[in-house]
């Protein structure tokens, strides 16, 4: 028997989900049976069974009438009693950036400058002569004691320089606002005492001027320059086979969290194309939604191939420009109206001018394209509400444009209540929040905090549609711990939560991971619940997400992934 439906829900609940179905006598080519599925679109009632054939959703409902649906054809799925729901949907990340930091060293458990030291003397010595040595996600805050010889927190390049004497190194931290590069880095990219910071850049020095080989936010370049060069003089089939290997590695790793579709969110045109070739090749099983990202000069030839919509049913589809308001919080990037509460002298950062993506938005326009702006700050988030309202001359059209904006993570209480009426998408990520929560006050004070920080329920509740999504590799792409930080505002281990009036309920952070992603991508029709007739984007779960205590959410283990019907991913 199955207590579950005994203990939460009506049979009459449930035979709504399978009324929804069409009455076909057509055959079913795979049936999940055993299951509790949760259809997402018609709220918290349970199916307990799927047909599939050709790749989507035949029908939904009770194993009875599923059942029919069997031939000595049909593959049986048993679902073990286990949570079904629609594929979970990344609503903003960076596919190919992941793919290449899940080829890097993690650093992410290092508890010490030493052993960050030995990781890359290990890695160091098994590495081709020359060869670059790339890492990510070292934090100085794990670890458990700073280094003896350190400057401003952080320790300098000597020890890591003396384990890695000819290979250049590079160590993202955990933010990609900062980076550690030893002497051999330095030296290609010519650092000496004399280079100066670059502007909106720092490069971290010791008493005698010399850099340590911390290079926070534009000074980053300098390395980051010096280490693409290298690998701009590889032969041009070298170099695809590589990206093509970092995407197909960070599809895996989508899959193995339930992801089916990946909202990418802004590639040059050339990635683009790469990523269009793999997907018509079948190379490529996740569904991308990808973003055009360009300086406003390429983009207008780029402009003339778009849109490409959901090209050959793979999956593949570019209606979207993305371009950038404003920087960071942490780093003091994002454009505030009000200065920081701990830099009164700074306001943040416009960093694309307005005259731009005015220009951006009247391309998107013509073309028939969405666009989508990355705003952080309130001043950023209302420079983009206006550019989005007086870029159309009828409301109903911009209603109809689904424009998105990034993060959205600080609004002015004004503001709040524009998503909804203008029917501008907050396309935020969940564990951000959770992220920035130690240091937002500090930058925003507490009144800012409270009243606009991250406020997906002040938004739900003025009829705007929350997305959800990561930011990876900035965040892991794990959806379960976004999904946490959406329900709890809070880290597991944290005791207290960020203005917890501001959480989701379960259902909405359901929806936002996947029905409303599905909607800022134009693909309600087709993804996001499991209906008839939607693609057979499914994934099958070891506990139910509905019902499971918050805090066993981010333990979430992924059982199985099916893309268009087929397995992709099989948990153990
Ligand atoms: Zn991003």
């Amino acid at each position: 028997m199955k207590p579950f439906y005994h203990l939460a829900f009506s049979c009459v609940l449930f035979s709504f989900c399978f009324l929804l179905s069409c009455t076909t006598t057509e055959m079913a080519d795979k049936i999940i049976f055993n299951a509790q599925v949760f259809c997402v679109e018609e709220g918290e009632i349970f199916a307990e069974a799927i047909a599939i054939k050709d790749g989507k959703i035949l029908q939904v409902g009770s194993e009875e009438h599923i059942m029919v649906k069997r031939n000595n054809n049909t593959e049986m799925i048993d679902a073990d009693g286990n949570f079904v729901m629609p594929g979970l949907i990344e609503g903003h990340g960076h596919l190919l950036m992941m793919g290449e930091s899940l080829a890097q060293l993690n650093l992410n458990d290092a508890e010490s400058w030493e052993e960050i030291v030995n990781l890359v003397a290990a890695a160091t010595a098994e590495a081709d002569p020359g060869q670059w040595i790339v890492g990510n996600s070292w934090h100085q805050d794990k670890w458990l004691d700073t280094p003896a010889d350190g400057i401003d927190g952080y320790p300098t390049h000597h020890s890591l320089s003396s384990v890695s004497p000819d290979h250049p190194v590079l160590l993202y931290h955990a933010s990609y606002h900062a980076l550690f590069a030893n002497a051999k880095a330095m030296e290609l990219a010519d650092i000496n005492k004399n280079t100066p910071n670059p502007d909106g850049g720092l490069i971290r020095r010791d008493a005698e001027g010399e850099a340590i080989g911390v290079f926070e936010e534009t000074a980053m370049g300098l390395i980051r320059s010096a280490y693409t060069k290298e690998r701009e003089s590889w032969p041009v089939a070298d170099w695809m086979a590589q990206k093509k290997a970092w995407i197909q590695r960070a599809e895996q790793e989508a899959f193995s969290y339930g992801i089916t579709s990946f909202h990418d969110l802004g590639l040059p045109w050339e990635d683009l194309k790469l990523l269009r070739s793999m997907a018509a090749s079948g190379e490529l099983d996740i569904s991308v939604f990808a973003m055009v990202r360009e300086p406003i000069r390429e983009l207008e030839r780029s402009i003339a191939y778009l849109p490409i919509i959901n090209e050959g049913e793979t999956g593949f589809t570019v209606r979207t420009v993305k371009a950038f308001v404003d920087g960071a919080l942490g780093s003091y990037g994002a454009l505030l109206l009000e200065p920081y509460s701990d830099q009164p002298e700074t306001y943040g950062q416009l960093v694309t001018s307005i005259e731009v993506l005015e220009e951006m938005a009247n391309l998107c326009i013509e073309n028939g394209l969405q666009f989508s702006v990355h705003a952080i700050g309130d001043s950023a988030n209302r420079i983009a509400l206006d550019i989005y309202e007086a870029a159309f001359d009828h409301a109903e059209k911009l209603k109809n444009a689904r424009w998105r904006i990034e993060h959205a993570q600080h609004l002015h209480p004004d503001d709040i209540p524009r998503f909804g009426e203008l029917g501008i998408l907050a396309s935020m990520q969940g564990i951000h929040c959770v992220s920035d929560a130690p240091f937002v006050p500090t930058r925003l004070g507490e009144k800012r905090s409270r009243d606009g920080a991250y406020v997906w329920r002040s938004l739900i509740e003025s009829g705007a549609r929350i997305n959800n999504g990561t930011d990876v590799p900035v965040e892991s792409i794990d959806p379960f711990e976004s999904l946490y930080a959406s329900v709890a505002r809070k880290k597991p281990q944290a005791e207290k939560s960020f203005y917890p009036e501001q959480k989701m309920t379960r259902l909405e952070a359901l929806q936002s991971y996947t029905i409303n992603n599905a909607f800022a991508a134009f693909e309600e029709k087709t993804k996001g619940s499991i209906k008839s007739g939607k693609r057979a984007d499914i994934i099958i779960l070891d506990r139910n997400l509905l019902i499971c205590p918050d805090e066993d959410l981010p333990n979430t283990q992924v059982l199985k992934t099916l893309v268009g019907g087929k397995v992709v991913f099989s948990g153990s």
